[in-house]
């Protein structure tokens, strides 16, 4: 059995970054991916995804955005190779295409298992993914075989879908930009979408997210927030990153002649039935953007009044939300579920999970001395499973692995 101080689980963003900590701390250490490094990037996702994140919010740490571009959005392609180019950079040792199978008490230490043979370490990092399994809800197995069914993590382009038109389950950023990329293909594409928030790509000469960092939004601690769980399964934020920065959201799907419904509530064979919420989504969701540019134009010293932000509208009246659709006659082949991702650990082996299968952990810190979490929604703020955020919960998290190595090291003598 090889023994290692610390084993990392995870060659994404946050395995890579914490790697990147404990280097220079000079903690020994390994990262174990059952992929490659950036993973995620290469085999979940489209082929023309860019990160919605604009550039100069992606650094790591020890390695900020250095390109041209900083206020473009890394393709895919790019984001891969970014992540590949922080490993070498450091020479992070990342054994690729080693699953961790079993995670499990060893003594004083963790045992981990993989198809090459047992690792025992005296701490452990999970940076295994908050976006880990694709979510998809049962009522999809109620779905006629012939209609193609898959998860938007599933989707490649255009022309590997079926001839026909496609339902789109899910107005998430992935949900909109498929719908779009869909129809702008030819396609008839219908969008189902639920709760949602909505934000535009620019307002008053700069990008969103330049606004909402300013507002302090992103480093808000869990906390400092009310209820952490219904914060966690809120929906992400309606945007894309274009070269020329446009807004991805329902106005503009429903002016690319994408019809819009309310939220799937059930699958019988080839039919689909909607909720009549759609009124109330995009309502509610209108609402919550012109608070958050109000609260934008405030700390901007603008005295803006709410009702008169403007903004592009989901024409309602104009649209024809259907409460049941024959997928046959609308001659839909395809349904892609843009329901977004869940996490399951059924390879730790320690009392760590909640009944719901998540790992329990405060910023990142779990009952169990000696084992970590990163890089998962709100661990310790708002942008901890982002790029620009997962880096200085990394430099927290190696912190508690030093001190913790120290005390170890220090009973053992
Ligand atoms: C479609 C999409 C777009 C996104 N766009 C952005 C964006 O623009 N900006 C942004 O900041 N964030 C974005 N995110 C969110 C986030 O940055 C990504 O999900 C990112 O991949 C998270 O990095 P991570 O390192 O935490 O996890 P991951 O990249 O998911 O890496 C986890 C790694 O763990 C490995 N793994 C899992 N289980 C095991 C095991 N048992 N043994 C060994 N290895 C294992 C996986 O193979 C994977 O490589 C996006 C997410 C999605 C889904």
């Amino acid at each position: 059995m090889r023994l290692i101080d610390v084993a990392i689980i995870g060659a994404g963003q946050a395995g890579l970054a914490m790697s990147r900590c404990l280097a220079v701390l000079g903690i020994g250490h390994a990262i174990f991916d059952r992929g490659r490094v950036a993973e995620r990037w290469r085999t979940t996702a489209w082929d023309s995804l860019r990160m919605l994140t604009p550039n100069w919010i992606n650094g790591l740490p020890w390695q900020p955005y250095d390109g041209a571009d900083p206020h473009g959005f890394m393709t895919r392609n790019e984001t891969i190779a970014f992540l590949e180019r922080y490993a070498a950079s450091f020479g992070a040792p990342v054994f690729e295409r080693t699953p961790v199978m079993s995670l499990a008490a060893d003594g004083s230490a963790f045992r981990l298992q993989t198809p090459d043979g047992a690792w025992r370490a005296r701490a452990v990092v999970v940076a295994t993914g908050h976006c880990d399994r694709a979510f998809i809800p049962s009522i999809a197995g109620r779905l006629s075989v012939d209609i193609a069914s898959l998860h938007s993590s599933q989707y490649r382009s255009p022309g590997v879908i079926p001839d026909g038109g496609v339902l789109v389950v899910g107005s998430s950023p992935s949900g909109l930009q498929i719908a779009e990329e869909l129809r702008r293909a030819g396609r008839k594409v219908i969008l189902s979408s639920g709760a949602h928030t909505r934000v535009p790509r620019r307002w008053r000469g700069h990008d969103i997210f330049w606004w909402l960092s300013r507002l302090g939004k992103f480093s808000q601690r869990a906390s400092e927030v009310a209820d952490l769980d219904a914060e966690i399964r809120q929906p992400n934020v309606q945007l894309a990153g274009r070269p020329d920065h446009s807004d991805c959201d329902l106005p503009l799907m429903q002016a690319l002649g994408i019809r819009l419904a309310g939220r799937v509530d059930g699958v019988e064979g080839g039919h689909v039935f909607f909720r009549d919420d759609l009124a109330e989504s995009v309502t509610s969701a209108d609402q919550r953007m012109a608070h958050i540019l109000a609260a934008i134009d405030r700390f901007d010293g603008r005295p803006t009044n709410i009702g008169n932000i403007d903004f592009r509208r989901v024409d309602l009246a104009a649209n024809d939300a259907p409460h049941m659709l024959s997928l046959r006659n609308e001659n839909i082949r395809t349904v892609i579920w843009a329901t977004g991702f869940r996490r399951a650990f059924p390879w730790i082996d320690l009392p760590v999970l909640r009944q719901d299968g998540e790992i329990r952990q405060t910023g990142g810190v779990t009952a169990v001395p000696g084992l970590y979490t990163l890089g998962f929604r709100f661990q310790c703020k708002r942008d901890s499973h982002f790029f620009g955020g997962v880096g200085t919960d990394a430099l927290e998290i190696a912190g508690h692995v030093a001190r913790f190595l120290g005390a170890s090291l220090r009973q053992a003598a």
